[in-house]
């Protein structure tokens, strides 16, 4: 299976991501992980990627894609990918399902974690007692949310036409939120 993960900041994609990989006997790719073990590894790449990171910025597509390309090439080999984190901007989706078309692997649904923004205020808060320095600060938070509403969410119109498209309410408990997406998604999946 090959699903995307998209949400908001804090709407839940970290959480269910393994969740669902691992029901589906798929791998979870998380952008935002690999981006933050680059930086604590210290690596020339988590060096260019740091202040992007730190500020609540999207870090540069070339960068994205060399992070990625490998990772998901494995995952689409071996079982499938969860995507968490990317596609972020129309830009990324684009060149993502360009490339994922021509080696026969774009996604079988897109998973929108749907969460008003007063709910993920409130756990992006939280999780900073946790130890994510970007989400820490107030002004970031609200930047990642800008961003989000600008740059990412016109991506739910682009696989909405695509027919991929599923929304699931991601307000309540995480075991509620898992439960509605594994159905949603069992339904689509042919039966084989
Ligand atoms: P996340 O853990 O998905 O919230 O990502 C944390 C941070 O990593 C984001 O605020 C961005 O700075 C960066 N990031 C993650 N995914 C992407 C992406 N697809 N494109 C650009 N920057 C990203």
């Amino acid at each position: 299976m090959r699903i995307i993960l998209l949400g908001a900041p804090g709407s839940g994609k970290g959480t269910q991501g393994p969740i669902l990989a691992e029901h589906f006997g798929s791998t979870h790719v998380s952008t935002g992980e690999l981006l933050r073990h680059e930086i604590a590894e210290g690596t020339e790449l988590g060096q260019r990627v740091r202040g992007y990171v730190q500020a609540g910025e999207l870090v540069p597509d070339e960068i994205v894609f060399a992070l990625l390309s490998e990772p998901i090439a494995a995952a689409a080999a071996s079982g499938g990918y969860v995507l968490d984190g990317f596609p972020r901007s129309l830009h990324q989706a684009e060149e993502a399902y360009a490339r994922a078309e021509l080696a026969g692997v774009t996604a079988d649904a897109v998973v929108n974690l749907s969460a008003p923004d007063d709910v993920v205020r409130e756990r992006l808060g939280m999780r900073a007692a946790y130890g994510r320095a970007d989400d820490g600060d107030r002004d970031v938070i609200e930047r990642r949310l800008r961003i989000y509403h600008s740059e990412t969410e016109p991506l739910l119109d682009f696989y909405r036409s695509r027919g991929l498209l599923v929304t699931v309410d991601a307000t309540g408990p995480a075991e509620e939120v898992t439960e509605a997406m594994i159905a949603v998604l069992t339904d689509r999946t042919p039966a084989s």
